[in-house]
């Protein structure tokens, strides 16, 4: 059966300004990475079927909705702002709803194809939205196409959907739409909230009602380095995923948490990164099938990490194995316009980086937040579960 990678070159028209640190040109950086490896294949190629304005009510509220579609036209509301749009953050840009839609269409389009078997996994990595909330625009995001896509696969085909993020950035948005459903939980990995933005993504973030105990979140210590971040996700998300029993994954696969990222402080490889990845993968063979769709996410060092992190993304979903080389031609194409040295080597050489102070208390932090993590959850597991 088929990995597909979907694609349109429209899906690059999501470019907030221009000097917005949200840069589309790492779509093409990673798509031009995968194909001079031979990584990626015609067929694989999947088009992109357009959602309607009502699955976009699925999750959006019809008032904001009504919003963005105004302001995207040029009219002026002086509500906007208290709906999150026109912020630093989240700048007004023509087309907008137009642009976000199509995003949101292809991880609907993912989903839908893995969940009907026609595809066995697929990736999005224009996807990956995951602060949008229901009436509001937040952190680069207006609509969540996470959301959209987790709430296709329970509506349409009944599946329970485990969502993983690994985003420098909790994944607020997703959590807090499905925060009381039971058919989901959100597992969270992410700099601490008492550094970063959001603010949010605490242990004690659970979820309620019929969602209790179905949100798990593992804020880290800023500057966490691949040990332990490889410790913490193995200590929590198998066991979470083992728990929850889900029809499909969907990972969020946010490349800022990688130690070049300018807007986060984690300090993580590629390595690291890959691994995560691959440990998803075989938790989706263990629990699923195999039935994962992958995002993008955040990744805003555009030419030295993004294209790294999402090619070893898409040859881990789509069993394919990365060199350890990087082609020359692609580093000299791409060098021209980056402001940094490409990098020769898929992975870091983590002895060339300076060694970071404070890391055994780094890590003695993170090993206790999980600690205390487990030791609330598993009670609550231990009645949902049995
Ligand atoms: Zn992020």
């Amino acid at each position: 059966m088929a990995y597909g990678f979907l694609y349109d070159p429209a899906l690059g028209s999501f470019e907030l300004s221009e000097s917005h640190p949200f840069k589309p040109i790492r779509l093409e950086l990673t798509r031009s990475l995968l194909s001079e490896l031979v990584l990626l294949k015609d067929a694989q190629l999947t088009a992109i079927e357009t959602i309607d304005e009502a699955s976009l009510a699925g999750v959006h509220q019809k008032r904001y909705i009504d919003m963005v579609k105004a302001v995207s036209q040029g009219q002026t509301r002086a509500e906007a702002y208290s709906y999150g749009l026109g912020t630093g953050d989240n700048p007004i840009f023509p087309k907008m709803h137009e642009a976000i839609m199509g995003i949101c269409s292809a991880t609907v389009t993912a989903v839908d194809k893995v969940a009907s078997g026609e595809l066995k996994r697929a990736v999005n990595l224009a996807g990956g939205l995951h602060h949008a909330l229901a009436d509001k625009a937040s952190g680069f995001c207006v609509y969540n196409d996470l959301a959209l896509g987790i709430e296709h696969a329970v509506k349409h085909y009944g599946l329970r959907v485990a969502y993983v993020d690994l985003d420098a950035h909790h994944g607020d948005g997703v959590q807090w739409l499905f925060y009381d459903r039971a058919e989901v939980m959100t597992i969270s990995l992410h700099e601490s909230g008492r550094y970063l933005f959001p603010g949010t993504g605490y242990t004690y973030e659970l979820g309620r009602h019929d969602g209790r105990g179905l949100s798990v979140n593992v804020p880290l210590e800023p500057f966490s380095e691949d040990d332990s971040f490889v410790e913490c996700f193995e200590a929590v998300v198998p066991l979470a995923l083992r728990r929850f029993k889900p029809d499909l994954i969907v990972l969020q696969a946010g490349a800022d948490m990688h130690r070049y990222d300018p807007l986060a402080d984690l300090a993580l490889s590629t390595r690291a990164m890959a691994k995560s990845y691959q440990r998803i993968s075989e938790l989706a063979d263990e629990l699923c099938d195999g039935k994962l769709v992958a995002t993008g996410g955040g990744g805003y060092d555009p030419y030295r990490t993004v294209p790294r992190a999402w090619a070893l993304l898409w040859a881990t979903v789509s069993r394919q194995q990365m060199p350890e080389l990087l082609p020359e031609s692609w580093r000299q194409r791409w060098q021209a316009q980056s402001p940094e040295t490409m990098p020769e080597q898929t992975f870091d050489d983590v002895s060339s980086w300076k060694e970071i102070p404070r890391r055994p208390q780094i890590e003695a932090q993170n090993r206790a937040t999980v600690k205390r993590l487990l030791a609330t959850l598993e009670p609550i597991w231990r009645e949902r579960f049995g």
